[in-house]
């Protein structure tokens, strides 16, 4: 065995025990086969390890209306202190369960164990904490009104904010879990019943958590999960009129034809899509510390964040050192799958995936790019793509254009201030963008002009849950995490009272 093959003995009995058997939806508290399934594979080698049910129309309808009597019922009632206890007993869940939770995510998707415990359990298991706070400080205005053509009596006026009703939440495989906590902790701290549905590739981690919710106490039918394709299943739930709000992560063009639906049936709707997101290198930068961190924004999760920093401009009286340093990372990282100790890149998600990303690489070498180091795949079954880095990389060309969702980063020298912003800004996302240098006007004149919704000094890739997350431009609209998430899951009502 070498060390590109996943070894299952490694697993844990739970792990191993959701192997080998075909998965249900989960709707109102209960598993649901549809008669109707589809093969989850190891991306290590492109064997079939488990089944998931695929979902139709009847089982998205009894999905949505088990929500909307969630809604109604005992959900609906509990008061927002209840709410709040059943969203940390689900965190203190979570965290029990991490080993299980870290395995399933990373036999799906082929990241890396150490990611998947500490972004999709740990750092859900805070964003849940966090937002359990909120269910008890959701607050309305109070005001005496003046109503012109009613001229006598008291009028007092209230606003409350009310739970939006059923949620929608489709999201992607990348970082599986992690992305649907980020819809159901803001729309359970709001009061709000879901519907979610996780990618295909990836959706062991939504079910099993959906589970541990009703262990926490949190009703039957307030989290549903639908699996299956997005063509279906994910346009079957965000046409449904029982649907009040569609939260989606994912592509750009898939978020764009969310919208365009959503917006059809005034369906509220937050969308958080793509990135090409800009490292800028100013020349008073350590080199050292930067090429590090330059490397990881583009290689860690082997690529597939949103917010990967996959576009690196340096100043040009550094630009050979930096590079050069960012090479030598990622020539000292050695491919292997998941689950074999001490793994620091394993495969991508798929082999499509992984026949995209070295398409872009090919393309971006026949556009005129220079390829410093990686650029190709090792002789395995599995989706595995070196860490590569382009150099020379121009703004018509689609690999500088284009998110590739994989460890390839398009480099370019600058020479001004004023050149590197205009080519971080020309882009048609606008998700997250990093500037490292110790000037704080540059700081300040930097995070002014980047057209981007997250802006990092020193840093790059770093999401608190107490900020706002979202994109601008063609990255989406809406955010997550922070006040915002949960505002944005409820709705206003406005109420009048006449004392005579
Ligand atoms: P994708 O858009 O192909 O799929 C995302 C989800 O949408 C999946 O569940 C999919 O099944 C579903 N879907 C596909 N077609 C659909 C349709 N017509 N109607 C409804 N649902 C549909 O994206 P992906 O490949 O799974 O994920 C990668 C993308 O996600 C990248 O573009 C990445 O940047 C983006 N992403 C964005 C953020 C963010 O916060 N901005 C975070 C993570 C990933």
């Amino acid at each position: 065995m070498s060390r590109l093959d996943n070894d299952f003995g490694l697993l844990g009995d739970a792990a191993r025990a959701a192997m080998g058997r075909s998965h249900g939806l989960h709707v109102d508290g209960r598993a649901v086969e549809t008669g109707r399934s589809y093969a989850l594979t190891d991306p290590t080698s492109g064997a079939e390890f488990a089944r998931a049910a695929e979902a139709g129309p009847a089982e998205v309808d009894a999905a949505v209306d088990a929500a909307r009597r969630a809604l109604a019922g005992a959900w609906g009632r509990l008061r927002p202190h209840e709410r709040e206890r059943r969203m940390l007993r689900l965190a203190d869940l979570l965290e029990a369960h991490e080993r299980e939770m870290s395995e399933i995510e990373t036999l799906c998707s082929g990241r890396l164990l150490g990611n998947t415990a500490g972004v999709d359990v740990q750092y859900s298991a805070h964003v849940l904490r966090y937002m359990a706070g909120w269910a008890t400080k959701l607050e309305g205005q109070t005001m005496r009104l003046s109503v012109p053509y009613i001229p006598d009596g008291d009028l007092r006026g209230y606003t409350f904010r009310e739970p939006v009703g059923v949620v929608g939440a489709i999201v992607p495989w990348n970082v599986a879990l992690g992305i649907a906590v980020w819809k159901i902790a803001p729309a359970l701290a709001a009061g709000c019943t879901i519907v979610l549905k996780p990618a295909p590739q990836t959706p062991l981690s939504a079910l099993r958590f959906a589970e541990l919710a009703l262990e926490a106490g949190i009703p039957e039918g307030v989290i549903n999960i639908v699996t299956g394709s997005g063509a279906e299943v994910g346009e079957l739930l965000v046409a449904h009129p029982g649907v009040a709000m569609v939260s989606f992560t994912g592509s750009t063009e898939v978020g764009r034809k969310i919208a365009g639906q959503a917006a059809a049936q005034f369906k509220k709707y937050s969308l958080e899509l793509g990135g090409k997101s800009p490292v800028i290198v100013m020349e008073d930068a350590d080199v050292d510390q930067v090429a590090q961190a330059a490397a990881w924004a583009i290689f860690g999760n082997h690529g597939q964040n949103c917010c990967a920093g996959s576009r690196l401009y340096v100043h040009r009286s550094i630009h050979d050192a930096v590079i050069e340093g960012v090479a030598a990372v990622a020539r000292s990282i050695e491919l292997s799958a998941p689950l074999q100790d001490g793994a620091v890149m394993g495969p991508v998600v798929s082999h499509a995936q992984q026949r995209r990303i070295l398409s872009y690489v090919e393309g971006g070498l026949a556009d005129g790019a220079r390829l410093v180091t990686g650029g190709a795949a090792p002789d395995h079954p599995g989706a595995y793509v070196q860490p590569t880095v382009l150099d020379g990389a121009r703004p018509g060309m689609a690999a500088v254009r284009d998110e590739i969702f994989g460890p390839v980063l398009m480099a370019a020298a600058f020479d001004t201030e004023q050149e590197v912003l205009a080519l971080a800004n020309q882009s048609r996302f606008g998700l997250g963008a990093s500037v490292f240098t110790r000037d704080t006007d540059r700081i300040r004149r930097m995070t002014d002009g980047l057209e981007a919704g997250s802006v990092w000094i020193n840093v790059h890739n770093a999401l608190d849950v107490a900020l706002p997350f979202g994109g601008w431009k063609d990255s989406g609209v809406g955010n997550d995490l922070g006040e915002a998430a949960v505002l944005g899951h409820t709705r206003l009502k406005a109420s009048v009272q006449y004392h005579a």
